[in-house]
């Protein structure tokens, strides 16, 4: 048995963008909390007095137009795929 499969949470390398700056978290520009030490957790700027910088403002804005236009360009791949399957099933 090897301790490596042991330790190894693949849950936990899931990357997701950081929901105040919208980078991932190596790229992640938010500042760390002084009260908990958190980064990048909207709590801090609910609870703890931290607030968003307008780079963090613009990274995220950033970030929700990338995931837009890979929404859009998701869309158009099904809808190009169902139209091929609809297509081939009318007479
Ligand atoms: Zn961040
Ligand atoms: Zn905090």
């Amino acid at each position: 048995m090897r301790d490596s499969e042991l330790t190894h949470n693949p849950e936990l390398d899931m990357e997701y963008p950081c929901e105040i700056c919208g980078n991932y978290i190596d790229d992640c520009i938010c500042p760390e909390c002084p009260i908990c030490g958190g980064v990048g957790d909207p709590n801090c700027y609910k609870k703890h007095g931290l607030i968003v910088s307008e780079e963090q403002k613009k990274s995220l804005a950033k970030r929700k137009k990338l995931d837009e236009e890979e929404r859009k360009e998701d869309n158009k791949y099904w809808e190009s795929l169902l139209q091929d399957i609809s297509g081939g099933v009318q007479k």
